[in-house]
């Protein structure tokens, strides 16, 4: 299976997109989808919510197996709340923000979580060309978290463009197209972590 030979690559995390065709225009991966990794795989499962009402799919996905979730804070809903909520379902808690959603809008919520995603796309497409002008984004993020607090990207992720993220401090990078459209899947991943680590040598991380 090709999880199977992304997880030989060194993938660290399965990324799992979910639209609810509301927040975003597409529809995709359901609770059962989810739940089928689960049985599949013990490897880390990390839901990424696209939807208008995080609240109400948190619950289903916990169920389903999720090892964290990560919500947009432009959904409805008070992000305390459902950070407070993904605590007691006991999952990691990430935050992310579209491309058009400044940075300070999460200044409010870094402190209370595990993980804040930069989308580096428009949310809701697979195979957009990454946003060169989130990397700002991300740096200003970065500043903003603690060491142990991880910085990830999603959206048009390549060894190239992992290296200009890395560089700027993210360290958790999500990658579609880039490694499930290749022949050698864990080769793919291989060659996006060396684009990572250049990014991080170069920062000095
Ligand atoms: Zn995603």
């Amino acid at each position: 299976m090709q999880i199977d030979q992304a997880i030989a690559g060194g993938a660290g995390v399965l990324h799992v997109d979910v639209m609810d065709g509301h927040f975003v225009p597409n529809l995709s991966m359901g609770p059962g989808i989810a739940r089928s990794l689960r049985k599949y795989t013990d490897h880390p499962l990390d839901v990424h919510l696209m939807v208008t009402d995080p609240a109400y799919y948190a619950d289903r996905f916990a169920e389903a197996g999720a090892d964290s979730i990560t919500f947009h804070v432009e959904a409805a809903g008070e992000p305390h709340k459902i950070m407070d909520r993904l605590r007691k379902l006991g999952l990691g808690v990430g935050i992310t923000l579209r491309p058009g959603t400044e940075a300070k809008s999460l200044a409010p919520f870094v402190k209370d979580v595990d993980m804040v995603l930069v989308m580096t796309v428009e949310p809701g497409y697979g195979g957009q060309a990454f946003m060169e002008d989130m990397l700002p984004k991300i740096a200003e993020l970065k500043d903003m978290l603690a060491p142990w607090q991880r910085l990830e990207v999603d959206g048009g992720i390549n060894p190239a463009t992992a290296e200009l993220c890395a560089r700027q401090g993210a360290d958790v990078f999500v990658a579609g197209a880039d490694v499930f459209g290749k022949d050698d899947i864990a080769s793919a991943v291989k060659a996006l972590l060396q684009g990572a680590q250049r990014g991080a040598a170069a920062r000095g991380g």
